[in-house]
């Protein structure tokens, strides 16, 4: 089982509060890097971005009103690839499920997350960045016909 990422990258970006100006720096520095890509982000972080760099960002709703969950549901269904998450390791949120649910998922389905700007810097210099890559998945058939009935 497999899922393709194709060279045309479906990235979603997330920062928390404290962690904007970070997520802001990395982009602008990065730039060049993103304009390839299909870009999402959570509600705030994505009007701060789209202002700065003057691309376009697909905005979902503000992470804590359901933002992460959308991105979540975007990893289940196979509508993205990448999620660049700087998460702010120092304050406890009031979406702290949503933040757990959102990483679990990323690991679930194998997709590349950068939770900080060192990784983001690493897997944008990879040459999968921009070329066909394969994300081998989990093969979950054997937890999907699992018995659960005693008749
Ligand atoms: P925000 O959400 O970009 O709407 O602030 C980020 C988050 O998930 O906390």
């Amino acid at each position: 089982m497999e899922r393709i990422l194709g060279p045309r990258k479906r990235i979603a970006l997330v920062a928390h509060d404290h962690k904007k100006e970070e997520l802001l720096h990395w982009t602008m520095t990065n730039k060049d890097k993103l304009v390839p890509h299909t870009l999402f982000a959570t509600g705030t972080t994505g009007t701060i971005l789209e202002q700065a760099l003057q691309l376009p960002i697909q905005k979902l709703l503000s992470g804590p009103l359901g933002g992460d969950q959308q991105i979540g549901a975007m990893i289940a269904e196979d509508k993205l690839d990448i999620l660049i998450f700087f998460w702010d390791p120092m304050e406890a949120q009031p979406h702290d499920p949503d933040v757990k649910a959102l990483l679990r998922l990323s690991a679930t389905y194998n997709l590349p997350v950068a939770c900080n700007a060192a990784t983001a810097d690493f897997m944008f210099a990879a040459p999968f960045m921009t070329q066909e890559y394969t994300a081998v998945q989990t093969d979950y058939s054997t937890y999907l016909k699992r018995h659960l009935l005693s008749t």
